[in-house]
């Protein structure tokens, strides 16, 4: 199956490395302008867009942080002027700050919750005007199986993941009568700067969970968020994909 997205315009929070990255790549592949968004680092941004454009691609970054709603504004405002619509949203953007929650500070939660969580809300909400007015669009929200199992150390991260799915659920009911579909992808273990930071311990521990015996890779998450970009995904709203190696069977 050809995936087609020439004349889409796709947004992507936090799209300057890692699955962000990926996941801009394979839009822009299928034909897609796509606007890469990052907090702090432009220099990755900028590999990013160059990478796109030496394969043909159309794309810029743009600076916003995505928990912040001035940011988010000025972030899809920039997107219109640019391109004049805004097709595909890709809530990618994320942090953890992990640590078992007897010694959990406040803004350990709150800058989890902030990004990974309030970020969602602000860019989803950003767009939902444009998106109705043109008759469609779809968005793809970033989750984790840590929103679906939990983790001992990330009762931070597993609360803005879960949320994650429930404002998917909700906001996939209140925009399917303009077209729009909101799904969620839930990743696995990725190979991503995320979980470079995993002991050796930690890492052998993991891959004895996954049935399929390794990490996954960015470029096989951004596979599926094209396809679910894609018009062959029309009839899907509302869903959580997997992608996990198969540690998560329910
Ligand atoms: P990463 O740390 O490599 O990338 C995250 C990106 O988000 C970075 O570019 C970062 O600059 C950006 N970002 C962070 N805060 C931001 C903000 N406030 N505004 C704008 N951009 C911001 O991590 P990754 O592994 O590529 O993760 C991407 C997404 O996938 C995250 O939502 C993460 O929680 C999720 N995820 C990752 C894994 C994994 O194993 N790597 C598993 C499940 C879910």
């Amino acid at each position: 199956m050809k995936i087609d997205l020439t004349g889409r315009v796709a947004l992507v929070t936090g799209g300057g490395r890692g699955i962000g990255r990926a996941i801009a790549m394979a839009l822009s592949g299928a034909g897609a302008a796509t606007v890469i968004n990052y907090r702090g680092n432009s220099a990755a941004a900028e590999e990013t867009v160059a990478a796109i454009t030496a394969a043909g691609g159309i794309a810029q970054a743009i600076q916003a942080d995505v928990s912040q709603a001035a940011d988010v504004e000025r972030l899809v405002k920039a997107t219109l002027d640019a391109h004049g619509r805004v097709d595909v949203l890709v809530n990618n953007a994320g942090i953890t700050r992990d640590t078992l929650l007897l010694r959990m500070k406040e803004d350990d939660f709150d800058q989890v919750i902030s990004t990974n969580l309030r970020g969602v809300f602000l860019c989803t909400k950003a767009v939902f005007r444009p998106m109705s007015k043109q008759r469609g669009g779809r968005i793809i929200n970033i989750s984790s199986v840590i929103g679906l199992i939990g983790n001992a150390g990330q009762a931070n991260y597993a609360a803005a993941k879960a949320g994650i799915i429930g404002f998917t659920k909700s906001t996939a009911r209140e925009m399917a009568p303009r077209s729009i579909t909101v799904n969620a992808i839930a990743p696995g273990f990725i190979e991503t700067e995320m979980t470079d930071v995993l002991g050796e311990e930690t890492r052998k521990a993991i891959l004895e969970t996954i049935p399929l015996g390794r990490l996954g890779r960015p470029d096989e998450v951004a596979a599926l968020a094209c396809f679910l970009a894609s018009d062959a995904a029309a009839y899907i709203t509302g869903q959580t994909f997997t992608i996990d190696g198969g540690m998560v069977m329910s």
